[in-house]
């Protein structure tokens, strides 16, 4: 028997690779232009994708064979759910794996803005010794840590600020999680709570319709002053425009961002011109666990829809128990 064919757009954890290669003929795409790979689809049994390239209605029509689509990550606005459930075709991601990894992300950018690391680390390499008398930092023991949106990541870092630093929790989400938040003493809250009582404020929500814009200039305004603001979700929830102003002007105190409406950001992004900003490449979730573990959890549920056996995360789910 052959094996099934599976195509990568993007190499990932050895570990992975390993899993897949005991199982299925591995290949790579040559490049990821839609034009090049609908040559190279023509036999898949399986693609997986990374952050980077898409799966089109387009390219799925030119793989005759293609029965699953794997998601090393979450997000899976570049692939045609619709198409994809049209014709039968599984796609899975990996929700877990990279929870902790993005939870750790957040509280480090929140203590590298309460103590003011970065301009300190700047000042002590430049010689500048009484940067000590200048940047006096804060404390977050105590503090209110507001969370937007409570699903896996934000309880996660509920649970270590809590834990670790005895910080009060409030969320705003629509879902309730009555144990989850109880088990760190959180409290829901309206939005507008939520902006009015947090000192560091996290965000958690994922990007759709309802959630995009859902940070405007008005909601930024009505923040606490000298409120930190940590976005590790996605950027167009937060206007940026409105949080350059917010940030310049002081009324934040400063901003941690893993995420921009650009990417790869230029290097005329205004957040880089100001120094109560701390920004990282969209590497939150690029820790050496969460690789492999992205890496081995979405190849056993590509390989698993290739036996035609449950996958752990489908993500269309009714498409597949159909
Ligand atoms: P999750 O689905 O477990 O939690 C999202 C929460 O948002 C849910 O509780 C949901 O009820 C809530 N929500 C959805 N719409 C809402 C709305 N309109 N108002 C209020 N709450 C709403 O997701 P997660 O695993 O916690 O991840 C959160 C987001 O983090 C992801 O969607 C992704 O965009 C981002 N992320 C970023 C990285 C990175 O590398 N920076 C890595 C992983 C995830």
């Amino acid at each position: 028997m052959p094996k099934p064919i599976v195509l990568l757009y993007e190499p990932f954890h050895d570990d992975g690779l390993a899993l897949l290669g005991q199982k299925t003929e591995v290949r790579y795409a040559s490049s990821l232009d839609e034009e090049r790979l609908l040559t190279e689809v023509a036999d898949v049994d399986a693609i997986i994708i990374r952050a980077n390239g898409g799966v089109s209605r387009r390219l799925m029509e030119a793989a005759p064979h293609l029965k699953v689509i794997g998601r090393h990550g979450v997000g899976v606005e570049k692939i045609d759910l619709a198409a994809a459930a049209e014709r039968g075709i599984v796609v899975v991601n990996t929700p877990e794996a990279n929870t902790e990894s993005v939870a750790e992300h957040c509280l480090g950018m929140m203590l590298v803005l309460a103590k003011w690391m970065r301009r300190a680390d700047e000042a002590t390499r430049q010689g500048v010794w009484r940067a000590r008398y200048e940047y006096i930092g804060d404390e977050l023991y105590g503090k209110t840590l507001g969370l937007l949106g409570f699903g896996r990541i934000g309880q996660r870092v509920a649970q270590l600020c809590r834990r670790a630093l005895d910080m009060s929790v409030l969320y705003y989400d629509i879902f309730e999680y009555p144990e989850a938040a109880a088990a760190v003493k959180a409290r829901r809250v309206s939005l507008d709570e939520l902006l009015a009582q947090s000192d560091v404020l996290s965000v958690h929500v994922p990007l759709l319709p309802s959630t995009r814009g859902l940070l405007g200039e008005a909601e930024l305004r009505l923040m606490k002053p000298g409120a930190y603001i940590i976005n590790t979700a996605r950027a167009a929830i937060v206007e940026e425009a409105a949080l350059v102003t917010a940030l310049r002007q002081g009324r934040l105190a400063g901003a941690g961002l893993d995420v921009f409406g650009d990417e790869p950001a230029p290097v005329d992004n205004p957040f880089f011109a100001l120094d109560n900003v701390i920004v990282t490449p969209h590497m939150a979730a690029h820790t050496q666990e969460a690789m492999r573990r992205m890496a081995k959890t979405v190849v056993t549920d590509v390989i698993a829809v290739l036996a035609r056996e449950q996958p752990r995360y489908p993500v269309n789910v009714r498409e597949f128990s159909r």
